[in-house]
C-alpha cells in the first residue's frame, strides 16, 4: 500500500492532535522529516555562495522547528503516556534523531556557512540574540567534533546513537520497576498511623485493580505517605528495599531490571566522547555549555556549602536521634525510621504534620491563587481553554495573556499519579515561540507532576510539597512562555545555561511560604477557611525543619554525579558504588544501608540531561534566593520589581549570559547569603 494517510505528527501546524497520534505514525513521520531536512539543507547551501541570515539561519530554523514538532509530542507521550508500542516506535527512532543530528553538528558545508556570516559584515548589523544564535552554533559545531578526523566522527555518531539508546534504556528500567513491585494489606490494622488520605489511595489503587484490601505503589504519593507515617515498621522497612533497589541487582526484584551495566557502559562512553573532544573528563565537557567556568570552581562550591551545612546536618540528626531514644525507647535509627521519626519530631516541636495542612490546599483553590500570583506578580492573566486535544482526561490546558490582553502562550497541566506515567515532575516545551511569515507564533509548554489525584468526590487536597512543586515547574513554564525573544534557539529555555535553569523555577517556590501568597492560594476544601494565622505561624517556623540535612542530601547527590563524570577512569571503570561511598564519608549524615542503589533509578543523571550538571540546583538556588532577597527588600508583590524581573530574566531567555541577566535584575553579581539564610544557616563556616 502505497495510499498515504494523513500524519497528525506532519500536519499539525498548532498544538499536537493528541486524538490522532497512533504509535505508527511515529516512523514514519520521523523518517520524512529527517529526509526531507536532509534535501533541503542541501538545497539551501547550494543555492547561494554567500550566505545571511534571512537565507539560510531562518530558514534552518523552520526545519528544527519541523522537526521537533513532530518529536516533541512523541517524546512527551512516552514520558506520561507509555505503552509497549509507543516505546517500540520510540526507541526505533532514537538512533535515527542522533544520527542526523551528528551529521548537522558534523556537516562542513553548514559549518562554513555559519562561519562566513560570524565573520561578514551582516554579523555585526544582527541584534545581540541573533548573534548568539550564530556564536552557540559554532560552539556546538566544535561539540559536536567538526573538527575531527573522519573516522573519529563516525565514532562520535556512534557513540551518541548509543549514548541515546541507553539513557532510554535506564528510564524505562526505572519505570517498569517502579510499576513491577505493589504490596497489598488486607488487614488495615497493619496500617496503622497512616493518615486517611494515603489510605483512602491505597483503597482505591487496588479496586481499579479489582483487588481486595489496599494496595501499596512506589509511586511516591502511595511510598512517602508510609515512610512517613506507618507505624508498622516491617511495612516501612519492605517499602524503603523495594523503594531503593529498583532497578538493580538487589531487593526483591533483584536483577530484572538492572541498570547496572548500562550506568558503567553510559559512564564509559561519555568518557570517551569528552577525550575525543580534547576535554579532560566529561565533567569539563558539560560545562562548556554552563555557568560554571572549570570544574575546580563546581567542586569547591560543593564542598563550600556543604563545610557549612554539614554541621547543623548533624545537630539536627543528633536531636532526631535523641527523640527518638527518648520518646519511643528506638535505640539505633535505620534509614526506613529517619522520614517516621523526622515527622513525629516535626509534630512534637511545632504540632505540624502536612496531613493537616492538606484540606487547606485542594486543587481547586491552590490553582487560581497560583494564577492570582503570577497575575500580581507579572500582571498577566491565565484562563483554562475548552476543546483542546489532550491525552488524558485529567489534563487541561491554559492560556497566559499579558495585561493588555495579548495571548503570550499556552501550557498544558498534567498533575497526577498514574500508571504508564514517568515520575517526579518537569516542565518541557512543546512549541517555541518564533516569528512565521512576520507573525509571532507562540510558544507551549507541558507542565507534568505526580500528585496525590482526586479520591472519590473530592478535589485533590495537595500537601504543602506540592504546592511547592507545582510553584517550581510553573516558574520554569513561565520562563519558557513568557519569553520575547523571537529566535526558535534561544527562545524560552532554549539556549539557557542548564546551571541557570533552575532560577526562575526555585523562585517562584518562595511565594509558597509567603502569608500574601497564602492568603490567595490556600483555603479549608470544605468551609473555605483561610489558612488559620497559629497554622501558618507553625508553618513558617517548620520551614529549617532539618535543612541542614535536606542541604547535604542534595549535595552528596551534586557531588556524587560531578565527581563521577569528573574521576571515571577507563581502566577501573565507574566504580560508581565505591564513589558514592566516598562522597558519603565526606558530607552525608545519614548512611542507608549497603543494598541501597540509588543511583540505578537516579534518572536525572542517567537519563535526564544533568549529568554532571546536577550541582544545578543548589548553584541556581544561590541565584532565585538572591534575586527573591530583592522582593523581601521591596515587598512580595512590589510590581516594579515584579516587572524587572520578568523584562531582565524572564522575557530574555537564553539570547544573552545568565549573569547579564541577573546583574541586570539585581544590579550586581549574586550573593550566597541568602540562599544560607533560607536555609537557616550560618554564614560563617
Ligand atoms: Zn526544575
Amino acid at each position: 500500500m502505497t495510499h498515504a494517510m494523513a500524519n497528525p505528527l506532519l500536519d499539525a501546524d498548532d498544538l499536537p492532535s493528541y486524538a490522532a497520534i497512533r504509535p505508527e505514525h511515529i516512523e514514519p513521520a520521523i523518517d520524512r522529516v529527517l529526509s526531507e531536512n536532509r534535501t533541503e539543507i542541501e538545497r539551501l547551501l547550494a543555492a547561494r555562495t554567500s550566505y545571511t541570515w534571512n537565507h539560510l539561519i531562518q530558514p534552518l530554523e523552520e526545519l528544527e522547528d519541523r522537526l521537533n514538532k513532530a518529536w516533541s509530542p512523541v517524546s512527551h507521550l512516552h514520558a506520561v503516556l507509555d505503552s509497549e508500542a509507543l516505546r517500540a516506535a520510540y526507541n526505533a527512532c532514537l538512533p535515527k534523531l542522533s544520527a542526523y543530528a551528528t551529521e548537522v553538528g558534523q556537516h562542513q558545508g553548514l559549518y562554513r556557512a555559519y562561519r562566513q556570516i560570524a565573520e561578514g559584515s551582516e554579523y555585526v548589523r544582527l541584534d545581540a540574540a541573533q548573534r548568539k544564535v550564530i556564536d552557540n552554533a559554532l560552539r556546538d559545531f566544535r561539540l559536536s567534533g567538526i573538527a575531527l578526523p573522519p573516522d573519529q566522527q563516525a565514532r562520535y555518531k556512534h557513540i551518541q546513537q548509543e549514548l541515546s539508546q541507553l539513557s532510554a534504556r535506564f528510564a524505562e528500567n526505572v519505570l517498569d520497576a517502579t510499576q513491577g513491585w505493589t504490596k497489598r494489606v488486607t488487614d488495615e490494622t497493619q496500617l496503622a498511623g497512616l493518615p486517611e488520605s494515603a489510605r483512602a489511595l491505597a483503597r482505591q489503587t487496588a479496586q481499579q485493580r479489582a483487588l481486595e484490601g489496599w494496595l501499596l505503589t512506589l509511586e511516591l504519593p502511595s511510598y512517602l505517605p508510609v515512610l512517613n507515617y506507618a507505624d508498622d515498621c516491617e511495612l516501612r522497612r519492605e517499602l524503603y528495599e523495594a523503594f531503593c533497589t529498583r532497578a538493580s541487582d538487589q531487593g526483591p526484584n533483584a536483577g530484572r531490571w538492572d541498570n547496572g551495566p548500562l550506568m558503567e557502559r553510559l559512564l564509559a562512553l561519555r568518557h570517551e566522547l569528552a577525550q575525543m573532544l580534547g576535554f579532560q573528563d566529561y565533567s569539563e565537557y558539560s560545562l562548556a555549555t554552563k555557568m560554571a567556568d572549570s570544574p575546580d570552581q563546581v567542586l569547591a562550591f560543593l564542598d563550600g556549602l556543604a563545610r557549612r551545612a554539614r554541621p547543623q546536618a548533624q545537630r539536627e540528626l543528633a536531636e532526631l536521634r535523641e527523640f527518638a531514644r527518648a520518646e519511643f525507647g528506638i535505640g539505633a535509627l535505620e534509614a526506613w525510621d529517619i522520614g517516621y521519626y523526622s515527622e513525629k519530631l516535626r509534630q512534637h516541636r511545632y504540632q505540624l504534620s502536612q496531613e493537616e495542612l492538606r484540606p487547606y490546599f485542594p486543587v481547586t483553590r491552590v490553582l487560581p491563587g497560583l494564577f492570582a500570583v503570577a497575575e500580581k506578580l507579572f500582571g498577566i492573566a491565565i484562563r483554562l481553554l475548552d476543546g483542546i486535544e489532550v491525552w488524558h482526561p485529567d489534563v487541561r490546558v491554559y492560556e497566559i495573556a499579558d495585561s493588555s490582553g495579548q495571548p503570550r502562550g499556552r501550557f498544558y497541566l498534567d498533575l497526577y499519579a498514574r500508571p504508564h506515567k514517568r515520575g517526579g515532575a518537569w516542565m518541557d516545551g512543546c512549541l517555541a515561540r518564533r516569528v512565521i511569515d512576520g507573525r509571532v507564533r507562540l510558544p507551549a509548554a507541558y507542565l507534568v507532576c505526580n500528585f496525590t489525584p482526586p479520591l472519590g468526590e473530592d478535589p485533590a487536597l495537595l500537601t504543602h510539597g506540592e504546592v511547592v512543586t507545582l510553584f517550581h515547574e510553573f516558574g520554569h513554564g513561565l520562563h519558557h512562555l513568557l519569553s520575547k525573544i523571537d529566535y526558535l534557539p534561544v527562545t524560552g529555555i532554549h539556549g539557557v545555561e542548564w546551571d541557570a535553569v533552575e532560577l526562575p523555577s526555585q523562585f517562584l517556590e518562595n511565594w509558597c511560604w509567603s502569608r500574601e501568597a497564602l492568603a490567595l492560594l490556600a483555603g479549608h476544601y470544605q468551609t473555605g477557611e483561610p489558612l488559620p494565622e497559629a497554622l501558618y505561624q507553625r508553618m513558617r517556623a517548620a520551614k529549617t525543619f532539618q535543612a541542614g540535612i535536606l542541604m547535604v542530601r542534595q549535595l552528596e547527590f551534586g557531588l556524587f554525579d560531578f565527581r563521577l563524570h569528573r574521576e571515571f577512569d577507563p581502566a577501573r571503570g565507574g566504580r560508581v558504588l565505591e564513589l558514592l561511598d566516598a562522597v558519603r564519608r565526606q558530607v552525608a549524615v545519614i548512611i542507608p544501608p549497603s543494598y541501597n542503589r540509588f543511583p540505578n533509578a537516579f534518572t536525572h543523571i542517567f537519563s535526564g540531561g544533568y549529568a554532571a550538571g546536577y550541582y544545578s540546583y543548589k548553584w541556581a538556588e544561590v541565584l532565585s534566593a538572591d534575586a527573591f532577597s530583592a522582593f523581601e527588600e521591596n515587598g512580595v508583590f512590589d510590581a516594579p520589581t515584579g516587572a524587572r524581573f520578568q523584562r531582565s530574566v524572564l522575557e530574555t531567555g537564553g539570547s544573552r549570559p545568565a549573569l547579564a541577566s541577573f546583574v541586570e535584575f539585581r544590579g550586581r553579581e549574586p550573593r550566597i547569603e541568602p540562599l544560607l539564610r533560607a536555609n537557616g544557616i550560618k554564614a560563617a563556616a
